[in-house]
């Protein structure tokens, strides 16, 4: 045996060398499987296939090689069994809702949830007799005393987008195990090369591939690991309703994850130096990022992340209007909804992400009126600290 075999790939081996089987024409680089469909080599195979006796490919709504690859891999990283990819990080979110709910059935949420989630839980669910609550990261009482007998999912993010508080995983994770309700983890702003949630007893992981995963604002994917007899009914649920990943968006994926670990190395090392020099300006009131020592829950995200991530939230000195102002003077950032990108992207979330919500229900949720959320590119990071410089300078009152 070669000292391959013996122990287990390391994340960045994994990236690279998983791959589907060479064809015929000896590819070194895994070529785009575009097609919908995939012959028999007789009928008794066929048959096989279809009543699941053999693994196989029969059809792209099912399964194809590009897809196969780009989920194997996150498998293997976040330690799960098995997974499915879908055409978007909401279709992968409603697809395990889907799966694994039914009439009667009740969510408990983490109030600072993605927008569209908090709208799938409130005006979505709802209408197929689900019922949801949500807790506050930042109030645990609420969590145990929030699962009821008919709580199937509890389903969290962490870090929270966009206060960046911390959730205890391996503390949520036994409260679930013993209320017997699943653990759902959205992972998608720390990637599973910052944090695997199936090791704090996660029983699924969810991840808008979007994001970090594409890591240079292409395409929308999406992906669901975790427990095999769990993906099995998410699986069923895809399968015969459809959100897909198109091969072409699976083939993006699975070379984006080829350079993860170099890509979240750099976002995290230049969001580090980012914050910790913000942290220094006059005219910030506070910054925020969790392997900030001034973090609230540092230690928590010491723990449980091995990088603070690639976002930094900052309050600057006069409010919403100085905030929208200070966007508005950013020269190289691009303001956008997005994160997650090889460029650096600026949000105001009190007047654009989170503006439907009541100035109330978004101090709850810790967005306050200058809140500032960057997510830092892949620029030189002294050009992305210049960029914040000016932008201040310009707004100083
Ligand atoms: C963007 C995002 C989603 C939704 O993903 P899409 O790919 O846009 O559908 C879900 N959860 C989180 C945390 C996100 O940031």
């Amino acid at each position: 045996m070669s000292s391959m075999e013996e122990s287990a790939p390391h994340f960045e081996t994994i990236a690279v060398r998983t791959q589907s089987e060479r064809s015929p024409h000896r590819e070194h680089s895994t070529p785009v499987f575009l097609t919908s469909s995939f012959v028999f080599e007789d009928t008794e195979q066929a048959r096989a296939l279809f009543n699941d006796e053999i693994p196989g490919n029969i059809y792209t709504r099912f399964s194809n090689p590009n897809n196969n690859e780009f989920v194997e891999k996150i498998c293997q990283m976040e330690g799960a069994e098995d997974g499915i990819s879908t055409a978007s990080g909401m279709s992968a979110i409603f697809t395990t809702f889907m799966g694994l709910l039914k009439q009667g059935d009740h969510v408990l949420a983490s109030r600072s949830v993605f927008g569209s989630t908090h709208s799938m839980l409130s005006l979505l669910l709802p209408k197929f007799g689900i019922s949801f609550d949500y807790a506050d990261i930042n109030k645990p009482e609420e969590w145990e005393a929030g699962i009821k007998p008919n709580t199937r999912i509890v389903y969290i993010e962490t870090p929270s987008n966009p206060a960046l508080d911390i959730i205890d995983m391996q503390w949520l994770g036994d409260i679930c195990k013993k209320k017997n309700a699943l653990f759902i983890v959205d992972n998608c702003f720390c990637t599973p090369y910052l944090q695997q949630p199936m090791k704090y007893g996660a029983v699924i992981s969810i991840h808008s591939a979007t994001k970090f995963i594409d890591g240079q604002g292409r395409t929308i994917g999406g992906v669901v690991v975790g427990n095999k007899e769990l993906i099995k009914e998410i699986r069923f649920f895809s399968r015969h309703s459809g959100p897909a990943l198109s091969p072409f968006n699976a083939w993006i994926l699975s070379k984006s994850l080829e350079t993860l670990a170099v890509r979240m190395d750099r976002h995290c090392e230049s969001a580090l130096k980012l914050a910790e020099y913000l942290e220094t300006h006059p005219e910030i009131v506070h910054v925020k990022y969790p392997h900030l020592k001034s973090h609230p829950q540092y230690a928590l995200a010491k723990k449980q992340m091995s990088q603070g991530g690639g976002v930094v939230t900052f309050e600057v000195k006069g409010g919403l209007e100085r905030g929208r102002k200070f966007l508005n003077e950013l020269k190289m950032f691009s303001l956008t909804a997005n994160l997650g990108d090889t460029r650096t992207t600026a949000t105001h979330p009190a007047s654009t992400t989170h503006c439907k919500l009541t100035e109330e229900d978004r101090l709850r949720v810790g967005i306050t009126p200058g809140l500032v959320r960057i997510s830092v590119g892949l620029e030189h990071i002294e050009d992305i600290k210049a960029d914040i410089i000016q932008a201040l300078e310009k707004t100083k009152s």
